[in-house]
Formats: structure tokens, C-alpha cells, sequence
């Protein structure tokens, strides 16, 4: 359920609401928008509840929301969320791009990026230090070393970083070095993990799961709204379909769907989504036409030797071209990216 407030209430009327919300063991979830001020009501809420809020001093309506995500629901935020992080403005009609290589190497290979993507555009830098793998005996990341090669790289860019944390564990330890909490599709399930990064202030971007309905995937970042942190972020980054020749199936319908269902930021990630470094323009590109509000882009100098998903990685070169054409298609949508 969620209680509008009259443009003209007041900080009483809001108090009042929130302590009668809680006389009922309910938890109240504030909103304050540019044209209003909402109050998602969150627990098991009484029949006659909605009629007893509706003669609240400063309620202009009570609305019930059917589905089962509410703090995540378009509902409950009818403009779209922005996250801001170092110059990037995620959730705006730009899009963001955020790029690097699949996982942190050496320093030489990380700054060297860093630079070459900021040079070409990107206002977020992506590396992994925790890197999850199918096969135990892949590489499987630097973990502390990469988040310190991460800081290196910022440090000399500028660049906020965005890197993946895998463990409820971890989480205190990679929120000191990331600007952008990412929880990867493997993980979108780990509901301690995302316990954990709601408990954060810091902003988070949940994969979708491979395997995920939209309805699973967004009840994934309600854990993290409903711990607390408001700024939560999707990608969609692939499902498993049955087509062999690429690595997952991309479903750029996702982006305009989020786009009505949540007022939530959507990232695309051609490159996991792919597989191979000669696709992720073009189905970029398409995510961008479907009104994504940024891309994650894997990118390293040298491919060949890259330890991980090399396959997919754009080589700098590449990574200017893509860059290069990502306005044009962004100044060609017409209808604005937010509305509902
Ligand atoms: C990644 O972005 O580094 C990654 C492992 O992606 P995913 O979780 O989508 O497979
Ligand atoms: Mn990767």
C-alpha cells in the first residue's frame, strides 16, 4: 500500500502518518519526489487499514499496489529514480557508460584502460576483483589486491569504480573501494548478500539472473530498497534461451519493460550478454534504442591475453568506435526515457 500526501501537507502530517503506520507493527518507507511526497506501508496490512489512513490529516489518496514488489514498483515512485555517482547521472536521458576489463589484472593493465575509456567517454570505470566462475579452476579474481589496483586507477582518473561483491562477508570491505556495489547475476538470489548491501548507503546494481522472470528480478532489488537503500540500479545482462552461438540471449524487451513496471535506472550489458567482442556494438546500440539508461561494457588492451572473457572484450580501438555512436542513437529516441 502506499499513502500520497497532499502537495500542501505538512512535516506533522507526515510524522503522525508514519507513527500510526508503525502503531500497527507496519514499517513506513518515505519517498520525497519533486511533485510529492509518498509513504510505501510495507508488512502484512489490515483489511480497514487503507480507510483509516485515507482520513489522515495531509493524505490526498491511499493506493493499494498488487504487485508484489512495492518499494521497486513505478507505483511508488512514478518518476524515475537518478543515482548520481562521481560525474555520472544515472536515470538521466544520457546514457552512462560504465567500462573496463572483466576482472583487475596488474596496475599497467588497469590504469592503462581507466584512461583509455575516460578518454573516450565512459564516467564509470567496471573491473572485477571478486570474479565468480563457473569452473573452480578459472581465475577467480584478486579480491583485496584488485580493489586496491581499482583505487589506483581512480585515484589517476578520476573515474568512480564499480566492482562486484560476492559474499555478505565482503561486503564492508568492497563498499570502501566501490562507488557502485555490483551484485552479479549468479547472485541475484543471495538474499543475505542483498540484506547486506541494503544495509549500505552505497549504490547498488543487481544482475538480472539468467534464469530470472522480470517479477523475481525485481523482488531481488526490493530486498535492497527495503533494507534501507534507495539507490538500487538493474542490468540486464542475458538470459539463457536455448541459441548456443552466442553466450546468453539478450532481452532488449527487458529495458522498456522495467521501464513501465519500476522507476529503477536499467543498465544493458552487451558483453556478457554476447559473448563475443564483434556483437556488443550492435546489440548495445539496440539497448540504447530501447531506452537504456546506460551500458556496461567489458574492455581491455589486449584481448588475446586477457584472463578472463577476452571472447567479448572490445579492444580500445573498438571501444571509441561504439562510443562514437552511442549519442547519435541516444538523440534519435523521441519518447522521454522515464515515462511511464
Ligand atoms: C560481470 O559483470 O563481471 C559478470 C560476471 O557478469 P554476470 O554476473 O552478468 O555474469
Ligand atoms: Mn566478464
Amino acid at each position: 500500500m502506499i499513502v500520497v500526501l497532499n502537495r500542501d501537507s505538512t512535516k506533522e502530517n507526515l510524522d503522525s502518518i508514519q507513527k500510526r503506520i508503525e502503531g500497527h507493527g507496519l514499517r513506513a518507507q518515505i519517498s520525497t519526489g519533486v511533485e510529492r511526497t509518498v509513504v510505501g506501508v510495507l508488512g502484512s496490512i489490515p483489511s480497514e487499514f487503507k480507510d483509516e489512513m485515507e482520513l489522515m490529516p495531509g493524505v490526498a489518496e491511499v493506493v493499494l499496489i498488487s504487485k508484489p514488489y512495492k518499494l521497486a514498483s513505478r507505483e511508488f515512485h512514478p518518476e524515475g529514480s537518478i543515482i548520481r555517482v562521481g560525474n555520472a547521472v544515472i536515470g538521466g536521458p544520457d546514457p552512462v557508460v560504465m567500462a573496463g576489463p572483466c576482472s583487475v589484472e596488474d596496475e599497467e593493465q588497469m590504469v592503462a584502460t581507466a584512461k583509455a575509456v575516460k578518454k573516450a567517454g565512459a564516467t564509470v570505470l567496471r573491473g572485477g576483483a571478486y570474479k565468480p566462475r563457473t569452473s573452480p579452476y578459472s581465475f577467480r579474481g584478486m579480491g583485496l589486491d584488485g580493489l586496491k589496483l581499482l583505487n589506483i586507477a581512480k585515484q589517476e582518473t578520476g573515474l568512480p569504480i564499480i566492482t562486484e561483491v560476492m559474499s555478505p562477508a565482503d561486503v564492508d570491505t568492497v563498499a570502501q573501494y566501490a562507488d557502485i556495489l555490483q551484485i552479479g547475476a549468479r547472485n541475484m538470489q543471495n538474499y543475505n548478500l542483498l540484506d547486506e548491501v541494503g544495509a549500505t548507503r552505497k549504490p547498488v546494481m543487481v544482475k538480472r539472473g539468467m534464469s530470472a522472470p522480470y517479477e523475481e528480478w525485481l523482488l531481488a532489488a526490493e530486498y535492497v530498497l527495503a533494507a534501507g537503500n534507495s539507490q538500487v540500479m538493474l542490468c540486464e545482462r542475458g538470459i539463457r534461451g536455448f541459441e548456443q552461438f552466442t553466450r546468453f540471449t539478450m532481452d532488449v524487451a527487458a529495458i522498456p519493460v522495467i521501464q513501465r513496471l519500476s522507476h529503477l535506472p536499467i543498465i544493458a550489458d552487451p558483453s556478457h550478454s554476447t559473448g563475443k567482442w564483434y556483437l556488443v556494438t550492435p546489440v548495445a546500440l539496440a539497448a540504447v534504442a530501447a531506452g537504456a539508461h546506460g551500458l556496461l561494457i567489458e574492455v581491455h588492451p589486449n584481448p588475446d591475453l586477457a584472463k578472463c572473457d577476452g571472447a567479448q572484450s572490445l579492444t580500445f580501438e573498438n571501444f571509441d568506435s561504439l562510443m562514437g555512436q552511442v549519442g547519435a542513437v541516444a538523440s534519435a529516441r523521441q519518447a522521454p526515457v522515464n515515462a511511464s
